[in-house]
Parts: C-alpha cells; structure tokens; sequence
C-alpha cells in the first residue's frame, strides 16, 4: 500500500481499478534495426497491420456515436490499407534500417505535419485523421488501449493531465474517479470533474511510476489522498466514508429544493454552469433559476470540423427549451489558452493567456463567431437567452463584438429568417482593465457576470494551470475582493445585475463574503447547489455586509481567510 497525497479538486470517495491515460504522440526516438531484424520487423508489421484492420471492423460494427463519427473510421480504415503507406513502411525498415515503431512514427509525423503546413480546413482535418491512425499503431505496438469506448466501468483515470479536447469524450463514460500528474483547481478538467460529481485530486507528483499498470486505487477528493493497493483495513475504512458520503448526499437533496432566500428575506438568484450539452439533461431537473453560464466552447473541443450554424442552432434550441422559462446565459466562443481546437487556427503563442484568446479570437476569425451569434439569435426564439461576451477589457472590443451582432441580425432579416429581436446582451468581467473601466461598461452592456478563474489569474499574474506557481494563486487577496467591490458597486450605479461565476461561486466558504461584497447572482456547479442553497439561507445579509466592509480594510489575505464568515 503506497499513499501519496495532491491537490482535492472534486470531492468525494472513489475506490475502483486505475485506467492509464496517455496522452497521445506520435514523438517516439529514433531507433536503428540490424540487417538481420528486418524480416522479424516486417513480420511484426503485417501482424499489427491485420489486427487494426480487424479491430476498426468491429468498432465501426459496434459504433453507438453518430454517423459522422463512424465515417471517420471508414476513412481510417482507408489510411491504414493504403498501398503508399505500406510500400513506405517496407521501405524505411528494409532500406533505412528502421525499427517498425520509428518508421510508423515518422510516416505519420511527416503527413500530418505536411497536410497541417497547408493551412486550409480541409487538410487539417486530414492531418488529423493521420494522427489519429499514427496514435492507434503506436498504442498496439506497446499494447494500450485509449478507445474510449474500452476505457472500462468505474476506472479511475490516471494520467499527467487530460486535456480540454480530452474530457468531452471522457465524460461520455462512466468513469468514477480522476487523478493527475498535473492539474489545478481552476483547470478546466477540474471544474468538469466537480459539475459531474466525481471525485478527482490533481498534482499528485510520482503518479505515473507508481500506478502505471491497472491496480486498485482509492481517491480522496475532500483530503487529496491517493492510495494505491489499499490494505483490506484502509479499504474497509473508505468503504465506510463512502456509504457515508451517500447518505449525506441524500439529506442535501432535500435542501436542493428550498427557495434560496437569506435569513433577512433577500431571494439570491442561483443559477447553475454548463460545459457539456448533454449535462441540461441532469441541470433541467434541478431547481436553479436558469443558467449563467454555458461554456459553449466545449461545442468545438472534441471535433474535426466548426460546427455549422444549424448544428449549433440544435444544440441551443434544446437547451433553451428544456430550460424554459428559465434564462440561459450563452457565453460565445472563448476559446485559447488551454482550450485548443482542432479546426480553429491560432497562431502558437509563447504566452497563450495573454495572447488571442476570448474575445479576441472571435473578433480575429469573424466567419466563426457570426455563425454563433446567427445561431443563438435563431435559437432564442425557443425560451430565454442571453448572449455574454468573454474577456472584454475594453468599450471597444464591446462595440465591436456587439456590431457583429447587429450584422448578424440584420442578415437574418434580409434572408427572412425568423430570429429573436430583443436579446440581453452582458459580458465577463476578468480582466483587471473591465473591473476598472466597468462603469463605462456598464452605461453598454445589460449585465456583469465575474469570472473570477481568469480574474484571480491576471490580477495576480498567475498561470491559473500552473502547479509551479499554485501557491500565488489566492482568491482572497486583498485585490480581488476590492476588485469585485468596485464591479459591483458599479453595477449598482448604473442598475445591472452581477452574478459571478467563476469557481469561487461555488465554493461555500465564500459565498457570504461574495455576497457581501454587493454580488446579487451566483452561477455555480450543479453538484453544488445544495450547499450553497444552505449558506445563503444561514445568511443574514445585512450583519455580512458590515462584516465584509471590515474585511475590506484588511492588508492581507492570511487576515482575511481567519476573519472569513
Ligand atoms: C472564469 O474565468 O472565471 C470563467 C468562468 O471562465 P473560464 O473558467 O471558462 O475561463
Ligand atoms: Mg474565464
């Protein structure tokens, strides 16, 4: 039994079996054969040649995803039985003396990187493809297995990090725990892991060496505790917070459906995140006041080409009936930093964060955004929408973002489409230059929303994924709680609402201090509604502004936490 221990970024027990991860790449090193390895090389590359051959038979017999998805594996097929690539193989392994697995690497390297220079939707897809084909040979050669659909049920996933683009798929299974070489509490796999209630801890050092093949393992998302090959009496022990943890979960449901109504009688809008379309099958059921904030990036993660309009119209028309008459606040394309697409270009940034990310991006690629916008705009006729625009730090970017959609709109209106005229049009406050303009925000836009993840990030200049400089990364700085005061005064002042959703939102040791601070919506995590519901129905409202006015005056934030309501 070996316990080691990181960061909790999800609460709760997991116990099951460890499934590894990679992350996948065709970089391997360079490796020579001998003359006389190369028929033995060449033997192993007929055998691998049929299994993958025999395997994408059965996946595309078995597939249960859409058809565009099963197409791909036929064009994979094709890859893999394609005559130039097979002479090219026999050739670097005869001629070149080539071990299999660095000929195989260097075909596909070569490819890909030929059809991604080409710059053009069309190539990259194909780039993408021969990755994909590259990644599955290098997995048989060294038997892994990351098809999804084999990760088996319950695993907990073991891995240095999972990437954005990787956890839309991930989330698709039943998987029962997360732990990770790599990771933060603001990284976008955390926030996943906490709106699906699965325990998950990251930063957990030495992770790979000591689970790398698949062992039981427990999970202890609320103390960040791994423990690898539980003794029966450690395991008897978890079994037992777990069947606890059930039972408080159950006594939460009830207070799930309680008014969330502090104890001086103010009525706080709770609203709740989405990242994943499929979650408003769970988020629909509960009861929240809409949501605040859809990461409609998400649509675009797991993919290989944009999504049309009329894919994305679907997709918010769903939403926005299930929710009805619930408002849900669209937040467009916030793409970059460690959330990369595929089909979307973006020159590679030394500093991503800081580079053409949010905003930027969609008012760099115009074509895409307007998509978005048409789409939501047709699909606001359904219910209630609202449109929120990512990382404004300027009265500009917000001019310019809504002259997009006014064009939108008045291109639907010479094509006679119907679409919804009187839309809410707010942004996200996170970026210090918003907090500080934010009066002259105000005087344009209809709400605030504050995403304090980025926040924190630029106004503490802390990489917000980085485990380097984790311990900067302080919500409760003295800057950010004025930061906040100063949006929402202003928001007062020029009478719009403010909501945060940023992860501090869902957190109930701060949710009096936000509130508090004049914030009058919170947009959390699904899993946490019914703790917060709690806290605000403990909350005296007025006794917690004086409070919070005194934490105001305090210099540090060791201060602050010990003075925390
Ligand atoms: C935030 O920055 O707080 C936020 C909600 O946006 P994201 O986490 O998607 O960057
Ligand atoms: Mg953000």
């Amino acid at each position: 039994m070996k316990i080691i221990n990181g960061l909790p970024v999800s609460k709760g027990i997991a116990i099951g079996h460890s499934h590894l991860l990679t992350k996948p790449s065709l970089r391997i090193a360079s490796t020579q054969i001998s003359a006389h390895q190369v028929s033995e090389e060449l033997k192993n590359f007929e055998q691998i040649l049929k299994e993958i051959v025999s395997d994408m038979d059965e996946l595309i017999e078995k597939y249960t995803y859409t058809k565009d998805d099963k197409e791909i594996l036929y064009t994979h097929k094709m890859i893999v039985q394609d005559p130039e690539f097979i002479k090219n193989i026999h050739f670097m392994i005869k001629e070149e003396l080539l071990s299999l697995e660095t000929a195989i690497s260097k075909h596909f390297i070569e490819v890909t990187e030929l059809f991604r220079n080409m710059n053009n939707n069309f190539y990259a897809q194909r780039a993408i493809d021969y990755e994909d084909v590259g990644i599955r040979f290098l997995n048989k050669l060294n038997g892994k297995n990351d098809e999804p659909s084999v990760i088996p049920v319950d695993s907990i996933i073991v891995a240095s990090e999972i990437i954005p683009s990787q956890l839309t798929i991930l989330f698709k299974q039943k998987i029962s725990g997360i732990c990770t070489e790599k990771g933060t509490f603001t990284s976008h796999s955390s926030i996943i892991a906490r709106a699906f209630g699965i325990p998950a801890v990251v930063a957990v050092p030495s992770l790979l060496d000591l689970a790398n093949n698949p062992v039981e393992i427990i999970i202890d998302g609320t103390s960040g505790k791994i423990i690898i090959e539980p003794d029966e009496e450690t395991l008897k022990y978890y079994r037992g917070l777990y069947e606890n943890e059930l039972q408080e979960k159950k006594e939460l449901k009830k207070i799930e459906n309680l008014e969330a109504v502090t104890r001086d009688g103010k009525r706080i809008k709770l609203y709740n995140n989405i990242e994943i379309p499929d979650e408003i099958e769970l988020i629909s059921g509960l009861k929240n006041d809409g949501i605040g904030l859809f990461r409609t990036e998400f649509i675009y993660l797991d993919r290989r080409d944009l999504p049309s309009e009329e894919e994305q119209f679907v997709i918010y028309r769903r939403i926005l009936e299930k929710m009805h008459p619930r408002p849900v606040t669209i937040r467009t394309i916030d793409m970059g930093g460690d959330k990369l697409s595929h089909v979307i270009y973006t020159a590679k940034e030394a500093n991503p964060y800081l580079g053409c990310r949010g905003i930027r991006l969609a008012l760099e690629q115009p074509h895409i955004f307007k998509t978005q916008l048409r789409a939501i705009l047709r699909a606001a006729k359904f219910g209630t929408a609202k449109i929120m625009f990512p990382m404004i730090s300027s009265v500009e970017e917000l001019h310019k973002a809504k002259k997009h959609l006014k064009e939108a709109m008045l291109e639907l209106e010479k094509e006679n489409v119907d679409y919804c005229k009187e839309i809410e049009v707010g942004i996200m406050i996170e970026v210090p230059s918003a907090v500080i303009i934010s009066d002259h925000l105000a005087q344009n836009c209809d709400f605030f929303s504050i995403g304090t993840n980025d926040l924190v990030q630029y106004t503490l200049a802390v990489d917000r994924n980085s485990e380097m400089v984790n311990k900067y990364y302080d919500s409760l700085h003295p800057a950010i709680l004025r930061m906040i005061k100063i949006a929402a005064d202003n928001a007062a002042k020029f009478n719009i609402p403010i909501s945060i959703c940023g992860e501090m939102a869902s957190e109930p040791m701060y949710t009096q201090l936000l509130l508090g601070l004049g914030v009058n919506e919170l947009s959390i995590n699904p899993n946490a509604l019914a703790v917060i519901k709690k806290k605000i129905i403990d909350t005296d409202l007025k006794t917690t502004e004086i409070r919070v006015d005194r934490l105001l005056e305090l210099s540090c934030s060791r201060d602050i936490k010990t003075n925390l309501i």
